[in-house]
């Protein structure tokens, strides 16, 4: 396994992730690609999931297009895409994709928490692009506060019915 393919496993099995979290369908027999996010704090991983590119689409549809808009922006103003692009595709950018936040660029050792997120193809290859990424508890707040009632809702339902909580949706998730 690629320093990728380890970061993306599931930490509760240690093994890529096998099925949705929400249709629960085998992610390698469905003919589509799929995105694992997974929630550190304080060193531990306390939310993962592997969610394929269908049930996103349809929990994406239920979330206001002016937020998607506003969290898009934040994403594109905050990140420095053309340097981290350069760095990430170039030599050694795989452990650098992990190794600070892609927003303040703080290392993780001094980070109390963290969210990764990576992309993988129908196959189950990774895809290496602006995704895999690592976003720093701070700056994935800033990027949360932006969301509406109605996507905190829409977020809150997502995590009840598809984890035996108890979560604080706030702080949790990436979509
Ligand atoms: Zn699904
Ligand atoms: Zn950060």
């Amino acid at each position: 396994m690629g320093l990728i393919e380890t970061w993306l496993v599931s930490e509760e099995t240690g093994r890529p992730f096998h099925g949705c979290v929400r249709c629960r369908l085998p992610l390698l027999e469905i003919d589509r690609p799929w995105l694992v996010n997974k929630d550190y704090f304080r060193g531990e991983c306390v939310l993962e999931y592997a969610v394929c590119q269908k049930c996103r689409g349809e929990v994406s549809a239920e979330i206001p297009e002016v937020t998607k808009a506003a969290v898009r922006q934040f994403l594109e103003a905050e990140i420095d895409w053309p340097a981290r692009l350069a760095e990430h595709l170039g030599e050694g950018g795989e452990a650098l994709r992990f190794s600070r936040c892609v927003s303040c660029l703080r290392p993780r050792e001094d980070l109390d928490g963290f969210a990764l997120s990576g992309l993988f193809d129908a196959e189950g290859h990774a895809v290496l692009g602006p995704l895999p990424l690592l976003l720093c508890r701070e700056c994935y707040g800033r990027m949360t506060s932006l969301l509406c009632e109605r996507s905190r809702g829409v977020w809150r339902r997502f995590l009840d019915e598809n984890f035996e909580g108890p979560f604080d949706p706030d702080d949790l998730g990436i979509f």
